[in-house]
């Protein structure tokens, strides 16, 4: 748990939104987004899309044209580097980060987010079904990550 957080420092949202996501000198790395990505999805570029994992509740691909990568699940959309994409899948499978909240609503895992009064909340079901997208993902991910490494040595 400490090596993923360590290992996502560096490349945080600037600005107020990204301090007040932090809970001491914990942050959430889910949302330590890089600058490109920030950028990329804000900038009116075209996407040319590769879909990687589909299923009901969401998918997995990559935009061929920034190589961000874009996990969608339910109503948020989640956009990562390759590395990222490694911590991302780890946080999720462990529920790193998450906290109990007990309603009688179901939703009992807690997500903070960068915004101080927005969470995300998922029930058990819902990150089985995450989980099976990400899962579906990580071999053609792995893949592009060799490949981006040899091409980076080349
Ligand atoms: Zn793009």
């Amino acid at each position: 748990m400490k090596a993923v957080t360590k290992s996502w420092r560096g490349g945080w949202f600037s600005g107020p939104a990204a301090r007040t996501g932090t809970t001491g000198t914990t942050v959430n790395p889910i949302f330590q987004l890089t600058g490109h990505t920030a950028i990329a999805l804000v900038m009116n570029h075209n996407h040319r899309f590769r879909t990687f994992a589909e299923n009901g509740f969401g998918y997995v691909g990559m935009c061929a044209g920034c190589r961000t990568i874009n996990v969608a699940f339910q109503n948020s959309l989640f956009c990562l580097t390759l590395d990222q994409f490694e911590a991302f899948v780890e946080m999720m499978k462990n529920r790193i980060a998450m906290r109990p909240i007990n309603t009688t609503h179901g939703k009992e895992l807690m997500l903070p987010t960068p915004m101080p009064n927005y969470f995300l909340l998922f029930s058990d079901d819902d990150l089985t079904n995450l989980c099976a997208l990400l899962t579906e993902a990580t071999p053609i991910l792995e893949a592009e990550r060799i490949l981006n490494l040899s091409q980076r040595l080349n």
